[in-house]
């Protein structure tokens, strides 16, 4: 299985921050394990950049977006096709906040899987549960429907090529991380259902988790045998911090 580490920047940095994180991982790349898949998602204005001083270095430049259409009259919004010309690796879809300020159901969001599967880019799906439904016991259904409504109608072959990333949302941004048997029982339950499509697809998706993982928090977390790595926000902007969490992801997944 595939262990990724991905940087979810939000709309974090400027033009000049943007480059020098980028750089800043850039040199610190060498000697990385090679065995973790390392992902990041600037905002778009520094997606450009970030390709290109990226380059040879190993590092996918994600989105954290994109619209479900290829192009036409959408003011505003960036066709996967677009981000595949710049080069762009993968894009994340269905983050929390995304489905939180900007309304994003799970049939918008299966159509953008789908516009990025078809401009042959790794989409990155977030599910995950809000705090009162995990409090009212719910979160296994939650994350069930959210994966069903979204990925129901894709072939397993489409299916192999997704990521998915379960970030609960009261993890997100709050300080507060799942427990690492918290993590490890909802990446069980996805991986069931991946399973229900066959044994490759579950075999196949790597499974991420998101929410406050930090340096000391993920060594627990990676350690979970259906936690294939991390979905990172404010550790992702401190360069040091991110490449210390690709060393825990190399180390325990080694
Ligand atoms: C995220 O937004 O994807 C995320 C996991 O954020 P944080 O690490 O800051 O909780």
């Amino acid at each position: 299985m595939r262990t990724i580490v991905a940087g979810n920047w939000k709309m974090n940095t400027d033009a000049s921050s943007a480059t020098a994180l980028v750089d800043a991982l850039v040199g610190k790349m060498g000697g990385q394990p090679g065995n973790v898949e390392v992902v990041i998602a600037p905002p778009f204005p520094f997606i450009t950049q970030a390709v290109e001083r990226a380059k040879g270095s190993g590092i996918i430049v994600a989105a954290q977006d994109c619209h479900q259409a290829e192009k036409g009259a959408f003011t505003g919004e960036v066709s996967a096709t677009m981000l595949k010309s710049l080069g762009v690796g993968a894009c994340i879809v269905g983050h929390s906040e995304r489905r939180q300020y900007f309304g994003e159901s799970d049939a918008l969001i299966g159509e953008k899987v789908a516009a990025l599967l078809a401009a042959d880019i790794i989409p990155i799906f977030c599910c995950g549960e809000r705090k009162e439904e995990r409090e009212s016991g719910r979160h296994f259904d939650v994350v069930t429907e959210q994966l069903k409504g979204a990925l129901g109608k894709f072939t397993n072959a489409q299916l192999e090529r997704i990521v998915i990333a379960y970030e609960p949302v009261w993890a997100i941004g709050t300080g507060l991380t799942a427990s690492a048997q918290q993590a490890q029982d909802m990446h069980a339950h996805i991986r069931s259902l991946l399973h229900t499509h066959g044994a490759s697809v579950a075999g196949a998706v790597p499974i991420l988790y998101g929410g406050s993982c930090n340096p000391s928090n993920a060594e627990e977390l990676f350690s979970q045998p259906d936690v294939n790595g991390g979905l990172i926000g404010g550790a992702s902007l401190v360069a040091e911090q991110f490449m210390d969490l690709l060393r825990i992801a190399g180390k325990v997944k080694h």
